[in-house]
C-alpha cells in the first residue's frame, strides 16, 4: 500500500485566507505533502479509486432523486495545467459522473447577456460532479486586465459573484475553487515546449504571448479575486502549480476528502431483495429455448 504523507489537510494548506499573499506565494512548493514526486504519483491511484467509488454514490444519490452535486472551478494563466487536471484527475472517475465545461471567448449570443448566463446553464446536474475549465471568474480576469468592461462594472462583480455561489451552495452544490499557479519562468518553458514540439502546436496560440506580456496584471487580478471572493462558503485554495504531480495530488485530495465528508451512503433498493433474488432464481440457469 501507498502511503499517505499529508502531514496536513490540502485545504488547510492551499486555502486562501486574509494574509494570502500571491507576490510571496512558492509556485514550485508541494505544501501539506510530505513526500516527493514518487511518493505523490505511488499514492495518486489509492486515492484515485476512493474517489471513484464515492463519486459513484454520488450519482446513485443523484438517481435516487438527491439533489447534491459538486462543482469544481479551475481557473489558472495558460500551461498552468487546467487540462491536466481535468485528464488526470477527472479521468480517475466514471466519465458518465462528471459533466465538463470550457469557457472560452464569449459569442455574439453569451455577450448580448448576463455574464453568469452562459455559467449558470453549464451547471452540473444532481448526481455530478460538474468541472469548470475557466469560468465566471474570467469575468473579473481577463475582462479586467483587458478593460472589456469598465472598472466600476467589474468591481461589482465580486459581491456578486459571491452571493451567487452562496445560493448555489444552498441549492445543494459543493462548490471547489481551484487556482493554479504556475511560475513566469515555468510558463515560458512550457510555452517553449509547445513551440518546440509539432504534437504540441495545437496547444499553443500566438495570444498566449500577449497574455504572458501582461502579467503583473493577471496577478493583480489574481491577489484580488483571492482577497474579495474567498470566502467562508467557497473558499479558493490556491495550488502551486510548478510542480504537475503535486497539483494533481493535490486537487485528488482536496476532491477526495470533500466527497467524504458529505457522507454519502449507497441508496436504499426500493424493491424487495430477497423477493427478488427468488424471483431471479425461478428464472432458471439456461436460456430459455
Ligand atoms: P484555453 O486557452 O484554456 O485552452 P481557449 O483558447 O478556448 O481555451 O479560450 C480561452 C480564452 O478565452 C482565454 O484567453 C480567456 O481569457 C478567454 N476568455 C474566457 N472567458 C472570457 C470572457 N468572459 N471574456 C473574454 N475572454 C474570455
Amino acid at each position: 500500500m501507498a502511503q499517505d504523507l499529508w502531514t496536513t489537510d490540502p485545504r488547510d494548506a492551499l486555502r486562501a485566507g486574509p494574509d494570502f499573499d500571491l507576490a510571496s506565494f512558492d509556485r514550485n512548493g508541494h505544501p501539506g505533502w510530505d513526500g516527493d514526486k514518487a511518493d505523490g504519483e505511488e499514492y495518486l491511484p489509492e486515492r484515485g479509486e476512493e474517489m471513484s467509488e464515492l463519486q459513484e454514490r454520488l450519482f446513485a444519490e443523484g438517481r435516487e432523486g438527491g439533489t447534491r452535486s459538486v462543482l469544481l472551478v479551475l481557473q489558472g494563466l495558460d500551461t498552468a495545467g487546467k487540462g491536466g487536471i481535468v485528464r488526470h484527475v477527472l479521468g480517475m472517475v466514471d466519465p458518465q459522473g462528471v459533466a465538463l465545461a470550457s469557457f472560452g471567448v464569449p459569442t455574439e449570443e453569451e455577450r448580448a447577456h448576463h455574464y453568469l448566463w452562459r455559467i449558470e446553464k453549464k451547471l452540473p446536474p444532481a448526481g455530478r460532479i460538474g468541472v469548470f475549465d475557466r469560468s465566471h471568474y474570467e469575468d473579473v480576469l481577463v475582462v479586467r486586465v483587458d478593460e472589456l468592461v469598465p472598472e466600476d462594472v467589474w468591481r461589482a462583480r465580486y459581491d456578486e459573484i459571491n452571493a451567487w455561489e452562496k445560493q448555489l451552495i444552498e441549492n445543494g452544490t459543493t462548490i471547489i475553487k481551484v487556482a493554479l499557479m504556475v511560475s513566469f519562468e515555468e510558463q515560458g518553458e512550457r510555452l517553449m515546449e509547445r513551440l518546440d514540439r509539432p504534437d504540441k502546436h495545437w496547444k499553443f496560440s500566438p495570444g498566449d504571448i500577449d497574455t504572458r506580456s501582461k502579467w503583473p496584471a493577471f496577478q493583480d487580478a489574481y491577489a484580488d479575486v483571492f482577497r474579495y471572493t474567498s470566502t467562508e462558503h467557497a473558499p479558493w485554495y490556491v495550488v502551486p502549480a510548478d510542480r504537475k504531480w503535486y497539483s494533481r495530488l493535490a486537487v485528488t485530495e482536496i476532491l477526495t476528502r470533500t466527497l467524504e465528508e458529505l457522507d454519502l451512503k449507497w441508496p436504499e433498493a426500493d424493491f424487495d431483495v430477497e423477493e427478488m433474488k427468488a424471483a431471479l432464481r425461478a428464472t432458471g440457469e439456461d436460456a430459455p429455448a
